[in-house]
């Protein structure tokens, strides 16, 4: 339960500092080489190495660390042999881990991977566990299966997050399954913003930012799958 906070009252009821083990890792480093070396790194205000996992859809998945501010698709060519079929067979990427909101193709070219760039981009950081995903991939699906799993994963403490990620994922079990209309797509979309910062821990937001990201970067193909879907009368003149 929460407050007290561990730098409040931690290990053995004392002012507690905790830290990953990538922080502690970078520390003999900068001993060694002074901390303007390190601050010399990465882009201003977002200065230093990251450790990316890259995974999924790339020819050579791997643990890298790099600078920060690298582009993402030079560390993915760089680093893990480039995306399955080459570049343009790029589908969607979920730079930060689960929680962190899903980039399309568009969004890729261009995305820088440092914290103020991904969250320019609505986006985050996270671990920076990089899931690529080819033109193979229902991103729809994809994140359906994510709800799935945060609706598992949630302890059950408060309302919004055990009720909500249950809701969430059945609505997107409902998308998946071509059986939601275009009001249940945006009563789902309203819904994650009553998910997201009512919650004990951050959970909520983690459960529903996923399905945020589907929404601002997949739009289009979200609501392809209603059942009362009309596609645009340009598109219908050119059929
Ligand atoms: S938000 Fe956190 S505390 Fe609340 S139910 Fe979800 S996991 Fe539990």
């Amino acid at each position: 339960m929460k407050p007290p906070f561990p730098a409040a009252m931690g290990l053995y009821g004392c002012p507690t500092t905790v830290n990953n083990v990538e922080t502690i890792a970078g520390v003999p480093t900068i001993m060694r080489r002074g901390g303007a070396w390190f601050a010399g790194l990465g882009r201003p205000k977002n200065a230093g190495t990251k450790i990316f996992c890259i995974s999924g859809h790339v020819n050579n998945p791997c643990n890298v660390e790099e600078e920060l501010g690298i582009p993402l698709r030079e560390l993915i060519e760089k680093h893990a042999g480039g995306v399955r079929g080459g570049w343009d067979n790029l589908g969607a990427i979920i730079p930060g881990g689960a929680s962190s909101p899903v980039l399309n193709k568009a969004m890729c070219d261009t995305q820088l991977m440092d914290f103020d760039s991904l969250a320019a981009s609505k986006s985050m950081m996270g671990s920076g566990a990089i899931i690529v995903m080819d033109k193979s991939v229902d991103v729809v699906k994809a994140i359906w299966r994510l709800s799935k799993f945060f609706k598992h994963e949630s302890c059950g403490q408060c309302t919004p997050c055990r009720e909500g990620t249950g809701w969430m994922m059945r609505q997107m079990d409902r998308i998946v399954k071509n059986k939601a209309t275009l009001a249940d797509i945006h009563l789902l979309e309203q819904v994650t913003t009553q998910v997201a910062g009512h919650t004990i821990c951050a959970f909520g937001e983690a459960a529903s930012w996923p399905i945020q990201g589907m929404m601002r970067a997949f739009r289009p193909e979200v609501e392809a799958r209603a059942t009362d879907y009309q596609p645009p009368v340009q598109a219908q003149a050119a059929e």
